[in-house]
């Protein structure tokens, strides 16, 4: 497999698809630049070895060709401003003219494509579509993680128009690389976190992990279905009524792997879903009814407190309550705190999933963990154990 590392893109015309999906406001201004900040060592490092770079990516979900909201014209200055390069912008992604650009484009210079979704044939993996897109460069790079679990023209089909000449950028290489210390190469004792909301999002993750992980923590709202299948009270917490089989299923299954399956055992209860609501403590399975339980409790907090101190590697996926409210975010908060005081002293900790991303980022602790996964649905698939389109198409 070639890499990014040791390939000579002397000359060479480097396409590379990022994933550059951004939130724009109002005016068409970047809020949040976090996308194009982690593509930049791939496009800095082909370019200071003397080649060039096409970009390709999607933005949005636009319904039926252009739309100017979702034009990635509205890109072009910052990209320049963070690569320091000159960005030319083609105006489509396959034609004439991106075609003419893309000839004409010297060594040093960006050029970037509009919108791939702009075309139907992009989501639909569009062979043709693909080929028109290969046949603008010498080489493909595939550097959007965020996408890696679909089998679209860009991002996976695209890649058999370069037999030779195709490779992972830097953002997609130390995702896997993470990854794959987590669930290939862990260190013991392996500690995993889930909370959110459902256990049905998240049954396949944990089913994968139950022959990895020594402890497996469950928080968030996803912790009533297995209360309630043990035949507690939880008021009126949410609750998957036709998934408490499973939940049994799962308590069993932790005992044959000889897994520690830990279950919140106090929680914060309140009277309506509402950051004003009243709330008082009590035990998980004896919610009063009326009430529902919006986040683990101390005593939960202090037990799984000790468990990630006592972890070398950890992996946290999903909120431990309702954090975006101030009366429901200790649990969190704590949890994200013990996470980053255990990785300052040596453990390996992976955050994935777009709410604890958010909640490590709320409490300013993206840099005092180990990696921050970029991609909410592809990381969840490859820890689920599937074969994500992207990361094959360029293997295999
Ligand atoms: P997910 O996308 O499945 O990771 O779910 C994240 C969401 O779950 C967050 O927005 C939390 O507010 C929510 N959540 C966490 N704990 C609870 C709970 N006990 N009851 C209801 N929602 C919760």
């Amino acid at each position: 497999m070639k890499t990014i590392e040791t390939f000579d893109f002397k000359k060479k015309k480097a396409l590379i698809r990022v994933d550059f999906n951004v939130p724009l406001n109002s005016n068409f201004e970047i809020t949040d630049d976090n996308r194009i900040r982690a593509a930049m060592p791939t496009i800095k490092k082909i370019l200071a070895s003397g080649g060039s770079v096409i970009l390709m990516s999607h933005l949005g979900r636009p319904k039926a060709g252009y739309e100017e909201k979702f034009s990635l014209r509205h890109l072009v200055k910052h990209i320049s401003k963070l690569s320091g390069a000159n960005v030319k912008f083609a105006g489509d992604c396959i034609g004439n003219k991106p075609l003419e650009m893309a000839e004409n484009l010297k060594p040093g210079e960006i050029l970037l494509l509009e919108n791939l979704r702009f075309h139907k044939e992009e989501e639909k993996g569009n062979e043709e579509f693909a080929a028109e897109l290969a046949s603008l460069a010498d080489v493909y790079v595939n550097d959007a993680f965020g996408t890696a679990h679909r089998a679209h023209a860009s991002t996976a089909i695209i890649a058999k128009f370069f037999p030779e000449n195709k490779m992972f950028g830097y953002l997609i290489e130390s995702e896997l690389k993470s990854m794959d210390k987590v669930l290939k190469d862990s260190q013991k004792p392996f500690t995993a976190i889930m909370g959110g909301a459902k256990v049905s999002d998240k049954i396949l993750i944990i089913e994968n992990l139950l022959d990895r992980v020594d402890n497996l923590v469950i928080g968030g709202g996803m912790v009533y279905t297995f209360i309630k299948a043990r035949g507690g009270s939880i008021g009126s917490s949410i609750v998957e009524e036709d998934k408490l089989d499973m939940a049994l299923e799962l308590f069993e299954k932790a005992k044959e792997k000889n897994v520690k399956l830990v279950l919140p055992v106090d929680n914060v209860v309140a009277d309506k879903f509402d950051a004003e609501a009243s709330v008082q403590k009590t035990a998980v399975d004896n919610v009063p009814d009326g009430w529902m339980g919006l986040d683990i409790g101390e005593e939960s907090i202090n037990h799984i407190t000790e468990i990630i101190r006592d972890s070398k590697t950890i992996l946290w996926n999903g909120p431990m309550g309702v954090f975006e409210m101030e009366k429901f975010e200790a649990g969190t908060r704590s949890i994200a705190l013990a996470i980053a005081e255990a990785t300052s002293r040596g453990a390996f900790s992976l955050i994935g999933g777009g709410d604890s991303v958010a909640a490590i980022n709320k409490y300013d602790l993206g840099d005092k963990v180990s990696y921050v996964s970029t991609g909410g649905g592809a990381m969840l698939e490859y820890m689920e154990g599937k074969e994500l389109p992207g990361i094959k198409a360029i293997m295999g």
